[in-house]
């Protein structure tokens, strides 16, 4: 079986065995738990439009789940399936940020491409990030200046409560050559918020908002 889950899906799988786990650790009604196996049972099932057989088979166990332990076995298991981060190399950052002179792809080395929505980095010391978001069969490249907001809040990728950042980046405006500055918050970390992200849904609008 070839890798079909994505990152988001994955972390959207996971969220659903909290679920559970805290759902077992809590209620002690049988009519409760029964829904509550059910409808996660079919949370994780409809993230696949055309599901087959053998992917059915290794994602329905997700309703047997009952404490932290057999999720990890669970979510080990379906690991495997993860559609690793595309690799991106130089050439593919120097096409999506042309005037960033001197820009180096950040080194992936110790990083699970498994855990990778987008690739967002801070381009050391000069205040600007650059994300880079798989999209189609290709990528699309984000880039902006971040600035700690030094609190808490909303981010507007992965819609959590984290550490966040103003991400301002410039788009063009309806008169040509003129362009309109736009800011966002979102997370510091990036490796955090791929790890938050359980829909795309967020961050395909501010890709709509800022291309
Ligand atoms: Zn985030």
């Amino acid at each position: 079986m070839e890798p079909f889950i994505r990152s988001e899906q994955y972390n959207f799988i996971k969220l659903q065995t909290q679920i559970l786990i805290n759902g077992h650790a809590t209620a002690n009604d049988r009519d409760v738990i029964n829904t509550l196996k059910t409808v996660s049972k079919e949370r994780v099932l409809q993230l696949f439009s055309d599901i087959t057989e053998e992917q059915n088979q290794l994602l329905a166990p997700v309703e047997t789940i009952k404490d932290p332990a057999q999720a990890e076995d669970y979510l080990l298991q379906i690991k495997p399936y993860v559609i690793p981060f595309k690799e991106v190399t130089e050439k593919t950052v120097k096409k999506l940020f042309p005037k960033a002179k001197k820009l180096k792809a950040p080194l992936l080395e110790n990083i699970d491409l498994r855990e990778l929505s987008y690739l967002g980095w801070d381009d050391g010391g000069s205040g600007k990030k650059f994300i880079i978001v798989p999209h189609h069969d290709t990528f699309t490249g984000l880039h902006g200046t971040i600035k700690p907001a030094n609190k808490k809040g909303i981010c507007a990728i992965c819609s959590r409560f984290e550490e966040i950042g103003m991400f301002m980046s410039e788009t063009k405006g309806t008169i040509q050559g003129t362009f309109i500055k736009k800011g966002n918050y979102i997370c510091l970390d990036s490796m955090k918020c791929n790890q938050n992200i359980t829909t795309l849904d967020k961050m395909n609008d501010l890709i709509a908002r800022l291309k």
